[in-house]
Order: C-alpha cells, then structure tokens, then sequence
C-alpha cells in the first residue's frame, strides 16, 4: 500500500480559563500550523517512528506491551495502543512526523501528535470510530500512557476545528460545536518568553479553592453556580475571588457565543479584554509581561481583544484582530514589548483553521 498522510493543528483557548476542571465550557480555535504524518504499511508487526529534527528512527513491534520510555514516542506508540484496545487491529507501520508548530509552547503540540497518528493509523489499517471517540481515545493516551493528566479540550480542538470557526466544547457533557468566526478576523498569539518558576502548588491550589467554593454552595461544581449565588454565599474572601474569576469565565463564554450567532464579534472581544482582567484581579493567574503585552495590544486600531492563553503563570496571550492589520500589530506589539520588558516575544498569526477531520 502506498504512503497515506493526516494532518492535525494545534490549537489555541479563546475564552473560558480554568473551566475545564470546573465542568465547565470553553472555546478554542484550531491554528492553521500543526503536524503531518506520513505513513506506510511495514510487515511482521513492526513499526518505525521518526520525526523532523529528531536524530534517527525508533524501532518498535507491534506484539510489545506499551511500556513508558519518558520520551516522544510514548504519544504515537500509546495512540496505537489505545486504538488496539478500542478493537482496531493496525499491523505494523511506518510513520514520519512534520510539525510547523513549536513544542511546548502551549499551543497543543502533544494532542496534534496524537490526533495525527490516530487518524494516519485508522486510514492505513481502516478502522473508523466517530470523531469524539477519536479525540477521547487521544486523551486517554496521553493520560494513561504519557502520564499527563490533560483535559479534553486539546485533542476535540485538533479534531473538530473548522474553518472560520470557532470551537465550543462543554467539559461536562463532551459535546462540541462550532460557532461561525467572521472571516475578516484573525488570531495573534504573541508568546511572552517568560515562564515564571512556580513554586509547585498553584495549579492545585486552584483546583481546591474551586472545589472548596462549589462545596459551600452546594453545587456539584462552579460550572452550576452564578455569580449572584456566588455573591450571597459567606466564604473566604480569597476562596471568593477565585470562584468568580471561572463563574465569570463561564457565563463569558456563553455570553460569546451568542455574540457571534448574532453577528457582532466586537463583543467577543471586550469578553475576552475581560476575561483577562479577571485573571489579573481574581485568580491571580496572569504575570507583568502578560499584562504588559495585552494593554499594548489592545492600544492598537483593529484588535478587538486580547488576554492570556491556558494556565496562566507566564507564556502567551491571544489577540482578536483583524486580518489586514494583524502583521503591523504582531511588529509593533513585538517590537514595543521587547523594548520595555527585556524579554523576547515569538508571535505566530494563524487564522481559525480546519481540524484533522473537517465537518
Ligand atoms: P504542548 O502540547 O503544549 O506543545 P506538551 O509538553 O504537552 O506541550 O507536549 C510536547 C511534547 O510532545 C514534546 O516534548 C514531544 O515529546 C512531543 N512532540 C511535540 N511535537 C513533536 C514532534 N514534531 N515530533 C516529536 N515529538 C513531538
Ligand atoms: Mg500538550
């Protein structure tokens, strides 16, 4: 058989930060950027895996047990795994990996690896399962076999990203939609180059306090919360704040979404203007940098947002801009900030963009 090949995208969290483990909603986009996989069929169950800047070829049996290495391979090698579990049965194979997206930028370069071997394997052994599956079987195997405890958001946006699109995921149910992004409008990501050192407990820390604020609700999550039951509710006043910042964050995300089926994505920007300020007053999430680049760029005529991107603590924002201003944005912006931080911003400019398997 031939050479077969499937591309899947990164991809970048529009609004709804933190929501994930709160059983809340999110929107993300799929980027234009993303990894291909090449590959073939190999007989006697073996597989070779290699990838573009990586020295060599990594040579596998099909009959092994997956047993964690700690390296790249564990994500291609586990996608294979869960898909034999799930009933496929993939003879050996050859797979070669392109990716145009930056490793461990925060742009989901895992998820894209995964989806791309998920769907590469289901086209060279035909085996077919329907596109949530395929997204939860890519998590499932980032979780169990890499031994990352990611959410679903990374692998259902590489999977049903659209063009032009926006996606909606609900955390709670694992349903998805796709909410029309007019096309006139692109996404800036600007990576502040700082990542601040953490010192160890901030993530968890969170997810407590969220918890600990759904509890003195009485709610199963903050997802079933509003902020006027949040309100009359007595707690710790830091407990509070936290609390807001995701009850914030979901009735943003909703109220986004509307935004766009009426037509007006102006709105989705001050949301997303808000959203940010939320983290910087709230949950404490964002950093100077951060800061710094979302006031600059929200100075500039044709953005209509911006905000930090996924955890927090350092890393990227995201800017809403219009697609014919977007290059003088991302230099000004770049130039401005490198300037006044001392830091060295990458800027990637992607408009919404179709997923592994396009509706
Ligand atoms: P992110 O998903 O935000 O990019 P992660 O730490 O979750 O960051 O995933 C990055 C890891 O995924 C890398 O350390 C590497 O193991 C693997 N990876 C990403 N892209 C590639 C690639 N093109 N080839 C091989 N491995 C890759
Ligand atoms: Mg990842």
């Amino acid at each position: 058989m031939s050479e077969i090949t499937s591309f899947a995208p990164g991809r970048v969290e529009i609004l709804g930060n933190h929501t994930d483990y709160n059983g809340g909603v999110v929107l993300s986009a799929a980027l234009q950027i993303g990894i291909t996989a090449n590959a073939r069929r190999l007989s006697d169950q073996k597989i070779q895996l290699s990838s573009d800047g990586i020295d060599g070829v990594e040579n596998h049996c099909r009959k092994a047990v997956f047993a964690r290495s700690g390296r790249w391979i564990d994500y291609p090698l586990g996608v294979a795994t869960m898909l034999t579990k799930a009933g496929a049965d993939p003879g050996g194979f050859a797979i070669h990996f392109q990716s145009t997206l930056p490793h461990g930028a925060g742009l989901s370069s895992s998820a894209a690896l995964e989806v791309a071997t998920a769907v590469a394997l289901m086209r060279l052994y035909p085996f077919s399962l329907p596109p949530m599956d395929i997204a939860r079987l890519c998590r499932q195997a980032e979780n169990e076999c890499v031994g990352v405890n990611c959410g679903l958001l990374d692998q259902a946006s590489s999977v049903f990203g659209k063009k032009d699109h926006l996606v909606f995921l609900d955390c709670r149910n694992e349903t998805v939609d796709t909410i029309p992004l007019p096309e006139h409008l692109g996404l800036l990501i600007i990576n502040s180059g700082v990542k601040h050192a953490l010192t160890g407990g901030e993530y968890n820390e969170r997810r407590e306090q969220c918890f600990e604020a759904a509890r003195l609700m009485s709610v199963p999550a903050l997802r079933d919360a509003s902020l006027s039951q949040l309100d009359s509710t007595p707690m710790p006043e830091l407990v509070k704040r936290r609390a807001r910042h995701v009850v914030g964050e979901n009735e943003r995300v909703f109220e986004a979404v509307e935004a766009l089926k009426q037509g007006t994505p102006e709105a989705l920007g001050a949301l997303m203007i808000a959203s940010h300020r939320s983290s910087m007053e709230y949950f404490e999430n964002s950093t100077p940098e951060l800061d710094l680049l979302v006031s600059l760029v929200t100075k500039e005529p044709g953005c209509f947002g911006a905000r930090l991107s996924g955890g927090g603590f350092g890393g990227a924002i995201v800017a809403l801009v219009e697609n014919d201003k977007a290059e003088i944005i991302q230099s000004k912006v770049v130039k401005e900030y490198n300037i006044r931080s001392g830091a060295t911003a990458t800027a990637i400019l992607s408009e919404a963009s179709d997923g592994a398997i396009p509706a």
